[in-house]
């Protein structure tokens, strides 16, 4: 039995636990034949960009090496997949539910705080990508946010959004 557990390679990331591993693989199935699954050992949720983490690399590496990085909320994702399409790039991802992602915003804030960083913003989607054109992770869409995912894929409303593993679609336009 694996629990979910903080790492740093660079970027600061989530380990999944078995659980939520399990219940992706039981949503992988349902996704269209186009969506290559991602692997299940790869599958992750990222927290904070290597770039913002640069200045920290040394602080962080060894903490990492320690055990010592700080457990973060537990990830809860929604059931839906949300294709995400940034030119020649497509992912399918399963953001986290929404007080998750809450959670999950304040503790990456006050992570940055103790780095030294105070009133860290970004408008990442925390989410793990579960599939993509490939099946390769280097093919995912990266930094996904909020623009990418909750608005109607076909005219870009952001209200009342419903989604079945493509575009978001409105109840407005109905996705035509
Ligand atoms: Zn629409």
């Amino acid at each position: 039995m694996t629990d979910q557990q903080t790492i740093f390679d660079g970027m600061l990331k989530l380990h999944l636990s078995e659980d939520t591993q399990r219940e992706i693989d039981e949503l992988v199935k349902f996704l269209t034949p186009e969506a290559k699954p991602i692997r299940t050992e790869v599958r992750h949720v990222s927290l904070i960009h290597q770039q913002v983490l640069k200045p920290f690399r040394k602080e962080l590496k060894a903490l990492h090496k320690a055990g010592d990085l700080p457990d973060a909320p537990e990830v809860l994702l929604t059931e839906e997949a949300f294709k995400v399409v940034r030119e020649d790039r497509t992912s399918w991802i399963l953001p986290l539910a929404y007080t998750s992602g809450r959670a999950m915003s304040k503790f990456v804030k006050d992570f940055m705080a103790s780095m030294g960083v105070e009133d860290f913003t970004n408008e990442r989607v925390f989410h793990v990508t579960i599939a993509n054109l490939t099946g390769s992770r280097k093919d995912s869409v990266g930094d996904v946010c909020e623009a990418d995912v909750f608005q109607c894929g076909y005219c870009g409303s952001t209200g009342g959004l419903v989604s079945d593993g493509d575009w978001p679609r409105c109840i407005d336009c109905g996705g035509v």
